[in-house]
């Protein structure tokens, strides 16, 4: 199966924070944390529509001037959203520069903010065209774990302990449309933009008997389906992706039990292991995970893959044994071995320090 979602961590794991997820064939990405983002490119950064927060420590959320430097002069929508006080941490960024010029450009940014509470979500709308000025006062709206959700996926997320609210999240596929290659050739079809509307047809339930357009690019004539008959042809429905990003808790039993709770059969989780197990009581001071606590929830979990970062620059030259700790503490949680294991380390981009 092709994933619709890619993940990557921005960084290596002993700098800032930050999950990038592109959307297979798609021009569009979500980011879980906004740590330094320089060494993601500005054609990347552009793709990203919604942003989640898990707190707003620096090194988690600095990245946001850049992605609204990026995004000033477009016509674009962007979601954040953050633990309680987010409002605030936001305007007192925009606060920070001056916006006489912000109502001349052509195209309206706009920045839709909601801040995370255990029941409700508090959300406010800033336009650039109104100087970033809220017009309307905070709207309040039932939270009860699902934080954003359109037909081809939801966003869940858990309020956890870091002495402060730290948000924990995941991102679940509704379900996965595999296209069978035999099938478009048996129909004379080939890839391209009309396959991701015909995903969205079928994640939206549409009518099996309504009309479809395959339009093709060059001038080819389109082809003319139903829904069902073409999903019978070149769809095939297998359960939908998950991916789940934990970051900067303490280690008490209600966070392993929301954690556990969220992350929760997960095709892959990324968790902080901030510390060895031999430092427990500085990651205690520090309200961090250590490696082991790390491995052990995401056995707990019985997720598939495991991406531990967020290390302690103490251990520079020790990724091995941070992950080698994870690896053991999750093969004694789970009885099995992971599909796998890795401290996110990417080549190329801005390389590993
Ligand atoms: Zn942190
Ligand atoms: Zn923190």
């Amino acid at each position: 199966m092709r994933p619709s979602f890619h993940p990557r961590l921005i960084n290596d794991p002993f700098d800032d924070p930050g999950l990038f997820i592109p959307f297979q064939f798609q021009h569009r990405a979500v980011i879980f944390d906004l740590g330094d983002i320089t060494c993601l490119a500005a054609k990347d950064i552009l793709k990203i529509s919604h942003v989640f927060v898990s707190h707003t420590h620096m090194d988690h959320f600095i990245g946001f001037d850049r992605l609204l430097r990026l995004s000033l002069g477009r016509e674009k929508n962007l979601w954040l959203y953050g633990p309680p006080g987010f409002l605030k941490n936001v305007e007192g960024k925009l606060a920070g520069y001056t916006w006489n010029l912000a109502d001349k450009y052509n195209y309206p940014l706009s920045l839709q903010i909601s801040e995370v509470h255990p029941r409700y979500t508090r959300c406010r709308q800033y336009r650039c065209r109104d100087r970033f000025q809220p017009l309307r006062d905070p709207v309040e709206l039932p939270f009860a774990g699902i934080l954003y959700e359109e037909p081809a996926f939801r966003v869940s997320a858990v309020i956890l302990d870091h002495k402060i609210p730290c948000l924990g999240f995941s991102i679940r596929e509704r379900f996965h449309v595999n296209i069978i290659t035999d099938g478009l050739k048996a129909l004379g079809l080939t890839p391209g933009s009309w396959l991701t509307e015909f995903k969205q047809a079928l994640y939206s339930q549409a009518d099996p008997a309504s009309k479809f357009e395959v339009k093709f690019d060059r001038q080819k004539p389109a082809k003319h389906f139903t829904v069902g008959a073409l999903a019978d042809k070149i769809a095939r429905i297998t359960p939908g992706q998950k991916i789940s990003y934990i970051t900067d808790v303490v280690y008490s039993a209600v966070n392993s039990e929301k954690i556990v709770e969220v992350a929760r059969g997960s095709d892959h989780l990324f968790i902080e292991a901030a510390f060895l197990d031999q430092d427990l009581e500085l990651a205690n001071r520090k309200h961090h995970l250590t490696a082991r606590q790390a491995g052990h929830l995401a056995g707990t979990a019985q997720v598939k893959q495991m991406t531990v970062f967020h290390f302690s620059p103490r251990y520079t030259g020790m990724e091995e044994q941070l992950l080698e700790e994870a690896r053991a503490a999750y093969e004694r949680s789970f009885g099995q071995t992971a599909e796998g294991f890795d401290f996110g380390i990417r080549n190329g981009e801005c390389g590993v320090k």
